[in-house]
């Protein structure tokens, strides 16, 4: 403590000589403080609407990708129709549409496939977007007793009764529910703000890929994806039951994009959400399976994927996954870790991103960091931590400038990372200083 004192007063002096004025360069504690608009957003999540939602979309019997399109209440055509009217009647603000692919067969893809994400566009003041997603296909495996479940009316090979209430109707449900929350808050974010549920996950992340490919085509700078995959289940195949913490799961190196999207999720959400414990896993997914936030990170997006703490693999592929097994609080807590961490992001200005640096100074003892002026912000937050800490420790606002000195501060020793402040307090995703490879 006594060390972080010093670092503080001598950087704000060295600041002031380097770049005056920066009378405003002061320390900050960690915990960025509470805004009302963002209390209001979290207070706004509806367990029975959740739930709703969930029961809906296992009422179409199956949402397997290559069901039928053909029935009025049976299969994915009727699901992704009601998906697209119900998401259009919350807001004139929302861009409703599908986002559709020609697929032509090839893998678990069997037939040529009309495949359909179905999104919502809450436009912001920049084209810069944060997605929450969800799958909304399902799928059964294996033997089961078919006289014991609902019959399909049609006779497809793919037909057949797939209920897929928490994989991933729970993930949808908050995609959804969210994008009723943020077009009918009134509020204008910076961020475009994206609601959308896949299709295709089960047969290979099919959608989400065609879509993270779709907006490299067209340079679409993404800045996060929320993806929610069985998100509603608290009672553990085991018995054990919890619902009071919930997963997510980052692919590395430790200091990826990715991993700053899950460290802030956390730091926001247990602000909002207190009580409710995020565990940040450092890895990719678990292990042998996969999720749709994958082909985002593949082409250099930054995406986390929520998962319930405890699963029931007695109830994930089979008939057993209906509604029932979705607990609406719970799902309603894990919405809500959600709408915060998006909230912040989206009001916040965009990250400083690679223009960070870091040189020696001060002889080689001292640490100086520059990056360039991030749009939007009205001043910068430094964090550090040692090279053997998995988050950040130590924390430094430096007001509107653009490069800072840390005396004593071996540049060996710690990460450096620095986070752009809008106006109203928001802070961005952290950019941390990794080292170029060679
Ligand atoms: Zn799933």
């Amino acid at each position: 403590m006594r060390l972080h004192t010093f670092i503080v007063a001598s950087g704000a002096l060295v600041c002031s000589l380097l770049l005056a004025p920066a009378a405003d360069a002061r320390a900050q504690s960690t915990d960025p403080s509470l805004d009302p608009q963002i209390q209001e957003l979290v207070r706004s999540v509806d367990p029975d609407r959740l739930q709703a939602i969930v029961e809906r979309l296992a009422s179409f019997g199956t949402r397997h990708t290559l069901s039928t399109t053909e029935h009025p209440e049976w299969g994915i055509g009727a699901a992704r129709q009601w998906m697209l009217e119900e998401m259009a009647s919350y807001s004139d603000r929302l861009e409703v549409s599908f986002d559709a692919y020609d697929v032509e067969p090839g893998g678990r893809i069997q037939v040529r496939t009309d495949l359909r994400n179905v999104m919502a566009i809450l436009p912001g003041r920049s084209d810069r977007r944060i997605y929450v997603s969800g799958h909304y296909d399902s799928v059964v495996y294996g033997d089961y007793d078919e006289d014991a479940v609902p019959q399909a009316p049609t006779d497809g090979q793919w037909d057949t009764y797939a209920p897929g209430a928490n994989d991933d109707a729970s993930g949808t449900a908050i995609a959804m529910e969210l994008a009723r929350i943020f077009a009918q808050s009134g509020l204008e974010f910076d961020a475009t703000l994206v609601f959308i549920g896949f299709a295709g996950e089960e047969q290979g992340l099919v959608g989400a890929r065609l879509h993270a490919e779709r907006m490299v085509e067209e340079e679409v700078e993404i800045t996060a994806v929320f993806n929610n995959d069985m998100i509603g289940n608290s009672t553990g195949g085991t018995g054990i039951v919890d619902s009071r913490t919930v997963r997510i799961f980052s692919p590395g190196p430790e200091d990826s994009i990715s991993r700053q999207l899950a460290r802030y999720i956390r730091r926001i959400g247990s602000l909002y959400v207190p009580g409710h414990e995020i565990r940040l896993i450092a890895r990719e997914d678990r292990f042998g399976r996969g999720g749709d936030h994958t082909p985002f990170n593949q082409n250099g997006f930054a995406g986390v994927r929520f998962t319930e703490s405890r699963e029931n693999f007695e109830r994930q592929h089979t008939v057993l996954d209906t509604p029932d097994g979705v607990d609406p609080a719970y799902l309603a807590d894990n919405a809500r870790v959600n709408v915060a961490g998006v909230a912040s992001l989206a009001l916040a200005p965009p990250a400083p991103g690679v223009s960070f640096n870091m040189l020696r100074r001060g002889g080689g003892y001292d640490a100086q960091v520059q990056w360039r002026q991030v749009e939007g912000a009205a001043g910068y937050r430094i964090v550090w931590r040692e090279a053997w800490s998995p988050d950040w420790e130590h924390s430094l606002y430096v007001g509107d400038v653009t490069e800072f000195i840390l005396e004593d501060i071996s540049i060996d020793d710690y990460v450096f990372g620095v986070a752009a402040v809008g106006p109203g307090g928001h802070e961005s995703l952290v950019s941390a200083y990794v080292r170029p490879p060679r």
